[in-house]
């Protein structure tokens, strides 16, 4: 299924007129993920901006980068790495060879900063975090520069030498930038560039013990890759001055310009990659790709499509407006998708046997029962029949009101695919719940009308008895019970939904066992499913899991 046109917005506004005035003959962008954790839906939204627009504009050259922001050593893991990249490549974007990482560029980042001590632009300060903190002033009053700031370009070449060569413990002495203490923009108040930190890197290894920044690494990676536009969350609009500062003075070989769009926030989700890796380790979810997770992982095995996230960013849009979007739009997506191109198939969630007494009369190996009622392309496919098949128990009232059109005592309902029953009595178990269900076929009524005197206005999904597979099925909900966990009392933990997973014994027609994990289709009448790609094993142990349901249960519960 291809995509919907781009839609425009004033980022791509932007990049058109810098392409039509020649101040660009291309566009670059790039997407810079920290590798501390598994990417969620709103990095989505910034793939599908970044690397969109490098698709749309491909006529002219253009391109995007991935580039793995590895500037910190205490957090990141190459698992993270693996997982971004597939990630990317499974929401259907690829990088084309442009992969980075910025710890690659640690020599040139510190050779800007010698650069900017040479200009007098930088100067080591041995101030602890508390005097710097204080000194930093605050929005209403200007800060008051270190007294270090006075070194001699020569004794801040030697110091920052030495801080690099491991001299010094952690913290001692940071590298700053000499910009303007007084500034309303707090950021430009002599930022720090470096500080110590005796740490193992995952790419560097030990050869460093100064890190860099990521306000002074960010723009230099920019400039250094020829990033034409580098697009980021509104978070670093105040970020921008220095971004261009460091930009305008540091010798660098391009000037990429920062633009800020406001990040997705989404109902019902917590997004942060920290509290995401909270719930990991608490083992409040089985792992990042737990289908609960706003993870792109998690959504995958939940069986959500890549086309529906790439259309679901499409549809809200990029702007300067800082928002919360409701989860069910995504559930929307992910429905329509869904709903367009999963096969039909039946399961019984909550099965009950229903007898049918005259079965011997007319017998009948199969139903032949369509694969998508709107799609007959789908084509059909033949469905083992018996003498005892399995409804959904809700599918049968004891005492049915007037308008309930499936089974009751003397009550008609098409089996679908199959003949109209009619049910002739029923049993109950000692705890008085229905323990079977009695019926006769009515003969002839295969793909025919109800015969005249009987009422059938609906067809319900069933399963044979004797060919039937118990099959394990995963009913997820959300995860949080509250609109903005982040905002709950207790903390965000405290909120989280007790039925979040409830696991129950389907029985489902046999071709179901068999299904490739990853299989998505429609339970008939029940929601879409997924069968589960770890879990799942085809042929010995079925394992479904729900994507998403027919409809939306919580408009009505919430509401
Ligand atoms: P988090 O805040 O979830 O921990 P992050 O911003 O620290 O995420 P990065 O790895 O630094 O994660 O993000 C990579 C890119 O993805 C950045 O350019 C960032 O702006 C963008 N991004 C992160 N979260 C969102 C979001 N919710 N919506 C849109 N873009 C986002
Ligand atoms: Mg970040």
């Amino acid at each position: 299924m291809s995509d919907s046109p781009p839609s425009n917005d004033f980022i791509r506004e932007i990049i058109a007129g810098d392409l039509a005035s020649g101040k660009h003959a291309t566009t670059i962008t790039r997407f810079p993920p920290e590798p501390n954790g598994y990417l969620h839906i709103g990095h989505a939204k910034a793939i599908c901006l970044s690397f969109g627009i490098a698709r749309e504009n491909a006529a002219t050259g253009a391109r995007c980068h991935l580039r793995f922001d590895d500037t910190n050593p205490e957090k990141e893991e190459t698992e993270y790495v693996e997982s971004i990249k597939e990630d990317v490549k499974w929401l259907g974007f690829n990088w084309g060879g442009h992969l980075y990482f910025a710890s690659d560029y640690f020599q040139f980042f510190y050779d800007c900063a010698v650069h900017l001590i040479k200009q007098g632009l930088a100067y080591v300060d041995d101030d602890g975090v508390e005097e710097m903190r204080a000194k930093r002033g605050n929005v209403n009053t200007p800060g008051t520069r270190s007294e270090f700031a006075g070194r001699p370009v020569e004794e801040n070449l030697d110091l920052f030498a030495r801080m690099k060569a491991g001299e010094f413990r952690d913290g001692a002495r940071v590298l700053r930038a000499r910009i303007d203490m007084a500034s309303p923009n707090m950021n430009l108040r002599d930022p720090v560039l470096y500080r110590i930190m005796h740490a193992h890197h995952h790419n560097t290894g030990d050869a460093w013990c100064i890190y860099p920044m990521y306000d002074f690494a960010h723009p230099l990676e920019d400039a250094l890759e020829h990033i034409t536009h580098s697009l980021c969350t509104l978070e670093f609009e105040n970020h921008r001055p220095l971004y261009d500062w460091f930009i305008d003075h540091c010798p660098v070989p391009s000037k990429p310009r920062q633009i800020e769009f406001a990040r997705l926030n989404l109902t019902y989700t917590v997004m942060s990659k920290r509290k995401l890796l909270q719930l990991v380790q608490e083992g409040k979810v089985s792992g990042w790709d737990d289908p609960r997770l706003p993870t792109i992982s998690g959504m995958r095995r939940r069986g959500y499509p890549a086309a529906a996230i790439r259309e679901f960013c499409k549809r809200i849009g990029i702007t300067k407006f800082s928002g919360t979007t409701d989860v069910a739009l995504l559930e929307y997506e992910v429905r329509d998708f869904l709903n367009r191109g999963a096969p039909r198939r039946m399961a019984v969630l909550d099965p009950v046997r229903v007898v049918l007494e005259n079965w011997s009369a007319e017998p009948l190996p199969h139903a032949v029962v369509s694969n998508h009622p709107q799609n007959p392309d789908m084509g059909e496919r033949e469905v083992p029949m018996g003498g005892v098949v399995f409804i959904e128990r809700e599918d049968f009232m004891e005492d049915p009101p007037k308008k309930f059109f499936r089974l009751g005592p003397d009550r008609c309902v098409r089996l679908r695919g199959g003949h109209i029953i009619r049910c002739s009595g029923y049993d109950k178990d000692a705890d008085g719940n229905v323990s079977l269900i009695r019926a006769e076929i009515l003969p002839g009524t295969v793909g025919m009308d109800a015969p005249e005197g009987v009422a059938c206005k609906a067809a319900i999904h069933w399963v044979d008895a004797a060919t039937a597979v118990d099959a394990e099925v995963r009913l997820y909900d959300r995860l949080f019970t509250v609109e903005d966990p982040d905002a709950a009392e207790g903390g965000f933990v405290s909120v989280l939904n007790p039925d979040s997973l409830k696991t129950v014994t389907a029985k489902v027609e046999p071709s179901l066992a068999d299904a490739a994990p990853g299989f998505c289709c429609q339970f008939e009448r029940v929601g879409y499913f997924v069968a589960d790609s770890k879990d799942h094993r085809p042929g010995e142990k079925p394992v479904f899991n729900r994507t998403v349901a027919l409809k939306d249960s919580w408009a009505k519960k919430s509401g």
